[in-house]
């Protein structure tokens, strides 16, 4: 049986760049278009094109891509002819493959908000469908509160529909826009508008409102839809789009799904969906979240001891798809509640080879152990258990000392009036015979130490150029006047890859201090710095 095409629309760039806190740059847009490209899908809906100027400059040229460029905008206004809508003209005229746009299709919408005649609202969906045509566009609808006005007044919201499809246009995508319809009504509703429009032709705009745009995805899909619409991890406005991070390895890799589509993203480019979500993440300049579904750090990892050996004789025994399927790995949590399996397994991920009976691992877990009952937290912090299992082997060289350091912070006047905070940090770091003192300034004592710490590393700065704090987490443990300070920093480098280390201390500085020196030194060691 041959398998139905299921096509994927990404609008990160313009629904996802809804989101609070949200700007993407002209270079950021372009960046996340190429790893959108890369990923494989279908459609990338870059903006708006006259709204403002970095969507007006995304399609001031044509962008070549695998997937079709679409520009986004309202269909013509009312009491406008389509060739007299100056906004419908610069979205005519940008530079893209097709034209996706957005009319009201509840009727309680089309009076109140828009204070036009249904009449009217239909002859401006026609009219908008009919001029994109002619441009040589192919044309979405997106039907705004499809399934509210649908509820509401189910012969209008389908004539909108149909509006769009009798006139031409390739799809007409079905929105949640308050992202409170639920499963079952999104596949009944689905459903019955494929009796009218056919499914190849019907596409799912989901919100994630209840939590269950995903699900929403796949009902609409179940009833006959055949475009999904979402964003890279699930960007949007309020609770967000759709996810397609979570969606595409569903279709991929269930086999309901597997057996029945086919979509645009191979098995190759799947290996790659972990690194291209993180990459939104950096370009966001946001921690990853650790338990996202497929490409979460967590999202393949095992903590208990009883667990982590089934896992290491089969690990289908507790995974659902293998994580390399989605460039994401298996991660045996070592922590005060592991056995030695995990410990065994986490050594040899990072290249050791213990024996199992070898007394150092005893003395291992035992530190482990002793160290988390402190406050320090292995399991979160990879390059710190990585440090301490090669420390107790005996294999990681003294790059350098740092004999004192001394951070002030300082509150005072300035000469504007303002009250100002400014921290600064001088370290005195012994490289070989060689004594280097470096001063640096920062937007607080802990930043103002980073500076100054990687300042000036003699022989080794080179080796560290490309190391970067990208995430610092701090934790109160125990409270009262027992109360411990945990710092989790996580580092990345030039070549992408992430890691955490931790410090523990009842000085919040000393903490983030033990934090910062591990990731230092976990970073010359990665690089292959000479002892
Ligand atoms: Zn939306």
């Amino acid at each position: 049986m041959s398998r139905a095409r299921l096509y994927l629309f990404d609008t990160t760039l313009r629904d996802g760049a809804q989101t609070n806190g949200v700007d993407f740059t002209l270079a950021d847009k372009i960046a996340i278009a190429r790893m959108l490209d890369e990923l494989g899908v279908d459609y990338v809906e870059a903006g708006y094109p006259g709204a403002n100027p970095t969507d007006t400059s995304f399609f001031a040229e044509r962008r070549p891509a695998r997937a079709k460029i679409t520009a986004f905008g309202m269909t013509r206004r009312p009491g406008r002819s389509a060739s007299n809508d100056p906004g419908l003209a610069a979205v005519l005229d940008a530079q893209a493959d097709a034209i996706c746009f957005v009319a009201k299709s509840w009727d309680y919408h089309v009076r109140v908000a828009l204070e036009k005649t249904e009449a009217e609202n239909l002859a401006s969906i026609r009219d908008s469908v009919r001029a994109a045509k002619a441009k040589g566009r192919e044309v979405l609808l997106d039907c705004e509160h499809f399934f509210d006005g649908y509820k509401a007044n189910p012969a209008y919201a389908l004539a909108c529909a149909k509006a769009a499809f009798d006139e031409g246009a390739r799809w007409v995508v079905l929105c949640d826009t308050n992202g409170g319809t639920l499963p079952h009504e999104v596949e009944k509703i689905v459903g019955e508008v494929c009796q009218h429009i056919p499914g190849d032709h019907i596409g799912i705009h989901a919100h994630n409102d209840t939590e269950q745009a995903v699900a929403n995805s796949f009902a609409a899909v179940r009833a006959g839809a055949r475009q999904i619409q979402g964003t890279l991890n699930g960007l949007g406005e309020r609770c967000g789009n759709a996810n397609l991070v979570s969606i595409i390895p569903t279709l991929k890799l269930k086999a309901e799904y597997a057996q029945q589509f086919e979509i645009g993203v191979s098995d190759a480019a799947l290996g790659h969906i972990a690194r291209i979500a993180h990459g939104l993440d950096d370009i966001l300049n946001r921690a990853t979240d650790r338990h996202a579904p497929y490409v979460g750090e967590s999202a393949f990892a095992t903590k208990a001891g009883i667990h982590a050996s089934a896992i290491i004789k089969d690990p289908a025994t507790y995974e659902h798809v293998a994580p390399e399927r989605v460039g994401n790995k298996r991660k045996l949590l070592v922590s005060d509640q592991s056995g030695r399996s995990n410990l065994l397994a986490e050594l040899d991920r990072i290249g050791f080879a213990v024996d199992k009976d070898d007394p150092r691992l005893s003395r291992l877990l035992d530190e482990v152990k002793e160290r988390e009952a402190i406050g320090f937290a292995y399991e979160a912090a990879d390059a710190s258990f990585e440090l301490l299992a090669r420390r107790l082997l005996g294999k990681v060289p003294r790059y350098f000392d740092v004999e004192k350091f001394d951070v002030t912070v300082e509150q005072r006047i300035s000469a504007k009036g303002e009250r100002v905070t400014v921290s600064m940090a001088v370290a005195k770091v012994k490289v070989g015979d060689e004594v280097l003192i470096s001063a640096a300034e920062g937007n607080g004592p802990v930043n103002a130490l980073d500076l100054a710490l990687r300042k000036d590393l003699g022989k080794y700065q080179s080796y560290i150029t490309g190391l970067e704090l990208t995430d610092y987490r701090v934790r109160i443990l125990n409270g009262g006047s027992e109360a411990v300070t945990r710092v989790l920093i996580e580092s990345k480098d030039e070549t992408g890859d992430h890691w955490t280390t931790v410090g523990v201390s009842s000085n919040i500085i000393d903490a983030s201090f033990q934090a910062l020196m591990d990731s230092i030194v976990y970073k010359l060691i990665k690089s292959g710095a000479p002892a």
